[in-house]
């Protein structure tokens, strides 16, 4: 927040402490134009619709309440609660480690309560969510798994009411050569990558469709966009995890949920540090790896409101990949 003065006073030393509710001021050094500044001060706040304290040399001037709240901040204050997730109820998968982690710490930050699952860091697992207490709690469950799928989803909804949103993040890599390329592997990848969202969309739509309202994001790839030698299998699941998305946004769109795919690019996580800096840094216009928490941001953008008339949709967070 700005503030001007104005009036004649030079050489007085004003203090002020300031934030959304009100203002203290204090006048320190002269008494030169005390009265201006006081009445200019006075001018802007009444403007501005903020109240505050006034002090001269230590001396309790006063208090001016505001006449009304003025439009610019009922429009801020509509805007945060707009991107705001206070108390929402989100389910991430694979939020141990990595960008699903960022995600579930983003939104516990932004005022969500956040249920994640993990498949086998414990220790991980347990240190995020002793981090969040009361808001966030972790699952173990492999994202293959139906029947826990639905289990935990009923849990949170016996708990909490509801299911607000739901992210698929969970994802593993097998890369090969397609000639080389095992049936385990070719499984293994579209199992967890896209079977894993089908299992866990299909449960959270059901207590979706009952509130007529939710929205989910799969964490895609640009893989699945662009097409990677050695990753067929990761290609083929993150571009069925695209038309999953424009598909499922169809059907469910007349319900008030919303349904949503991210596409990263190269992301600083355990799945990229075996990669070498020539494999991506000529290629990338920003010149850099993402973090995980430039995913979360997008991701937390999805989830609440200030997405409400996006549907469908993949957003690419590359940083200007060729
Ligand atoms: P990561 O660091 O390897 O973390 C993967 C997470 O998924 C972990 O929490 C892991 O749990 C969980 N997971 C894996 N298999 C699971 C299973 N069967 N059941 C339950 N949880 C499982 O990966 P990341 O880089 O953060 O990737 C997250 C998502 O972004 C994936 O879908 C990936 O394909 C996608 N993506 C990543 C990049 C990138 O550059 N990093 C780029 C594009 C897309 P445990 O810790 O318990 O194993």
């Amino acid at each position: 927040m700005i503030f001007f003065f104005w009036g004649d006073a030079d050489d007085a030393a004003v203090v002020f402490d300031a934030d959304e509710e009100g203002a203290s001021f204090t006048i320190g050094k002269s008494d030169e134009g005390f009265g201006n500044l006081a009445g200019a001060v006075n001018a802007l706040f009444e403007v501005q619709g903020l109240p505050f304290a006034c002090r001269y040399l230590g001396q309790d001037m006063g208090f001016l309440p505001p006449p009304h709240p003025p439009k610019d901040k009922l429009l801020r204050r509509k805007f945060a609660h707009m991107l705001s997730l206070q108390d929402k109820v989100i389910l991430v998968t694979g939020g141990s480690r990595g960008i699903g982690r960022a995600i579930v710490e983003t939104l516990a930050r932004a005022g969500a309560i956040v249920a994640f699952t993990y498949r086998g860091s414990v220790e991980a697992a347990q240190s995020l969510a002793q981090a969040h207490p009361e808001r966030v709690w972790p699952y173990q469950a492999d994202v293959t798994d139906g029947a826990r799928a639905e289990a935990i989803i009923d849990e949170l909804v016996k708990k909490y009411g509801r299911l607000d949103g739901l992210v698929n993040n969970a994802g593993i890599t097998q890369d090969n050569l397609l000639l080389r390329l095992t049936e385990a592997q070719w499984d293994a990848v579209l199992q967890t990558n896209l079977k894993g969202p089908f299992l866990y969309t299909k449960a959270a739509l059901k207590p979706m469709l009952r509130q007529r309202q939710g929205s989910i994001v799969n964490i895609s790839s640009i893989v699945g966009i662009t097409g990677n030698p050695g990753q067929a299998n990761y290609a083929a699941a993150k571009a069925g995890l695209i038309a999953f998305t424009k598909s499922l946004a169809k059907e469910v769109g007349s319900r008030n949920i919303r349904v949503n795919a991210i596409a990263p690019g190269f992301i600083q996580t355990d799945m990229t540090t075996h990669l070498p800096a020539e494999a991506w840094q000529s290629r990338i216009a920003l010149g850099r790896l993402g973090q995980p928490s430039e995913v979360a941001h997008v991701c937390a953008f999805l989830l609440s409101d200030l997405a409400s008339y996006i549907t469908g949709e993949v957003i690419v967070v590359d940083g200007g990949l060729q």
